[in-house]
């Protein structure tokens, strides 16, 4: 009997919220219940972001009950690797366990100093919001096995911090896990939530988990330099439009007329092109901010010169630019990218109508990185498959 007591892992740890997951005002309450003095709080948090520590015995300088007290309340995790590729001056996939063992993805950019003119040692980060999708839209791997959850705070936030903290290790080969505490400087200086999942339909434990990555005492990277991405949710981007937060908005439109967007995005019979029109104005309206149209360009689907009237059209309307992405194939879709001189026509055609239009030379080609695509060639291959 004792026997399988020792083997069962207590029931409630995993009932109790992470930490992680808390905004810094609802711990301040716990604290003040606790009669716990203030500054303890930030000793707590820089424990928590800065040092991306994930267990309790190592907040030395925190009192043992204190650490007791927050052990019984709280579960404390990170994601766990599974799986990295690249290099360190590529881009980076990493394959997360999470503590239910479902699997998620997180893909690291290097800058590239020649086109942006930042320091080659920034780095974007593409984080998920959910694992797998309920969108399922035609070309994409992610909602390929449909949807199972949404990301709690702590698993957006844990991304972050677990690149980093992988990031901040001791050089190879001298250890293969993770260093305890990772003090170095901040690896991840912008942050892209165009990973698995789509971002709105996660709206609350997405919001939660941002704000403690803007924040100074979290992860302090500025909400300019943050990038929400949505298929388009039009009532969330109104949300979002009202928040107080200056996150930047992309919209994956893919196709600039109901009838293509029909084709390609279930979400448009929901939410069509007239409707998500007016919530980006709205968005444009109260933010003064420019959002960039995602226009990924799939062969024989989107990529005709036709569409770049009403495409433009709808640029001019939102004051949008616009990234062209050639498609990235996925396994088992039938979708293609188009050859490069289609693209650069589609492109040129578009600059000469005024717009003001990147094509992307997209990273990652190599190693899966569009979206989903690693996680479901793992599970579909290996027995780690989550329940
Ligand atoms: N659900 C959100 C964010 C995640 S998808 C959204 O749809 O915007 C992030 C981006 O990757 C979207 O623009 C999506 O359309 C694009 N994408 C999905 N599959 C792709 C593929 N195979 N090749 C290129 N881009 C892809
Ligand atoms: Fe979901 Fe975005 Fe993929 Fe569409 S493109 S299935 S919304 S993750």
């Amino acid at each position: 009997m004792s026997s399988i007591l020792q083997e069962t892992p207590p029931a409630r740890s995993s009932a109790l919220p992470d930490i992680r997951s808390e905004s810094r005002e609802t711990l301040a309450a716990r604290f003040t219940e606790l009669g716990t003095p203030s500054y303890r709080l930030d000793q707590l948090l820089d424990w928590l972001y800065p040092r991306r520590v994930d267990g309790w015995e190592e907040m030395t300088n925190l009192p043992r009950v204190l650490r007791g007290e927050l052990a019984r309340n709280y579960r404390l995790e990170l994601p766990q690797l599974v799986q990295k590729q690249g290099s360190a001056d590529s881009t980076q996939k990493f394959l997360w366990r999470l503590a239910d063992g479902n699997l998620i993805e997180s893909v690291l950019i290097p800058a590239n100093p020649d086109l942006y003119g930042e320091r080659a040692d920034r780095h974007t980060l593409c984080v998920s919001t959910q694992v797998g999708c309920a969108y399922g839209c035609r070309f994409c791997a992610s909602g390929l096995d449909g949807w199972r959850r949404n990301l709690e705070p702590h698993e957006i936030i844990g991304q972050v911090l677990a690149v980093e903290r992988w990031n901040a290790r001791p050089p190879e080969p001298t250890s293969a896990t993770p260093s305890p505490t990772g003090t170095s400087d901040r690896l991840v200086n912008n942050l892209v939530i165009m990973g698995m999942g789509e971002p709105l339909a996660n709206y609350d434990h997405l919001m939660l988990a941002l704000r403690n990555l803007n924040a100074p005492w979290g992860g302090g990277i500025g909400a300019r330099k943050i990038t929400i991405s949505t298929s388009g949710l039009a009532p969330r981007i109104r949300d979002l439009a009202d928040d107080p937060l200056q996150f930047r908005l992309a919209i994956s439109l893919h196709g600039a007329t109901d009838v293509v967007r029909d084709k390609i995005m279930p979400v448009n019979r929901k939410f069509p092109l007239a409707v998500l029109t007016e919530a980006g104005m709205y968005y444009v309206e109260k933010k003064g901010k420019m959002i960039t149209l995602e226009y990924i360009l799939i062969a024989g689907v989107n990529d005709s010169l036709e569409e770049v009237l009403p495409l433009s059209r709808l640029a001019r309307q939102l004051h949008a630019k616009v990234n062209l992405i050639p498609y990235n194939q996925v396994e088992g879709l039938p979708w293609s990218r188009p050859d490069e001189s289609r693209c650069l026509a589609f492109s040129e055609r578009l600059q000469a109508e005024g717009i003001t239009s990147t094509l992307r030379l997209e990273k990652g080609h190599d190693i899966e990185a569009a979206c989903g695509q690693l996680r479901l060639k793992t599970e579909r291959q290996s027995p780690l498959k989550a329940t």
